[in-house]
């Protein structure tokens, strides 16, 4: 899943005292976020198989650092204390950690059983909705659109036009990577995944209230 993970962030906007927009998106990406960095270091492994599910040529071999279930509740855990370290905004600190968790519960439905419980042991879940390349496609669309249009609504955004630009981003962004054909290397699978802080850095704008324009001095 890709821009479903956003829309879980964007949905978590009724929250009151709500991180920005670049947290919710950092906390729902936060694996991946990590994931890239991992295999770039060689920790973590993932092979090119075109066919491995209808949806992605990705074979995820190894990763339980970035995506085991056990991980990915440390990882909630460590952000959250982070955030709160810095805000002390505990209800805002528990919601990023279940938008962490959030991440490898998407991840569980759609890709084929991949997913370590912890990085000590075998078993390995998914319920593969991957497979099903129509349904997973339109759930993705589906809950993307409606988490985009209910952020617009519940958030109202400073910067709405950079916002719109945002969402039909990420959608152009999804359309080519399920088009498109599969990536040439590992490495390039990596360092495309970093981009996802260009996402990061642009919600972060996207969010910022604008500053009352200074009066001219003549
Ligand atoms: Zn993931």
């Amino acid at each position: 899943m890709f821009i479903g993970h956003f829309a879980i962030g964007l949905a978590a906007r009724k929250v009151a005292k709500l991180p920005s927009l670049a947290m919710l998106f950092i906390a729902v990406q936060f694996l991946d976020l990590i994931w890239p960095i991992f295999v770039l270091l060689g920790i973590e492994h993932l092979s090119i198989d075109p066919g491995n599910t209808a949806i992605t040529p990705l074979n995820f071999e190894f990763y339980p650092y970035s995506h085991s279930l056990l991980m990915a509740v440390l990882w909630g855990l460590l952000l959250a204390l982070v955030y709160w370290l810095f805000t002390k905004n505990k209800q805002g600190s528990w919601l990023l950690a279940g938008l962490v968790l959030s991440h490898w519960v998407l991840d569980l439905i759609t890709h084929r059983p991949d997913l370590p419980i912890t990085p000590f042991s075998e078993v390995k879940l998914g319920l593969g909705l991957w497979n099903y390349p129509s349904a997973a496609i339109v759930v993705e669309f589906a809950i993307f659109l409606l988490g985009a249009y209910w952020y617009f609504r519940a958030g109202n955004p400073p910067r709405k036009i950079a916002y719109w630009a945002l969402i039909a981003f990420l959608l152009i962004v999804h359309v080519v990577n399920l088009t498109g054909p599969p990536p040439p290397s590992i490495a390039a699978v990596a360092w495309s995944a970093n981009l996802m802080w260009i996402i990061v850095l642009w919600a972060w704008w996207v969010d910022r209230k604008k500053r009352a324009v200074p009066e001219q001095v003549t």
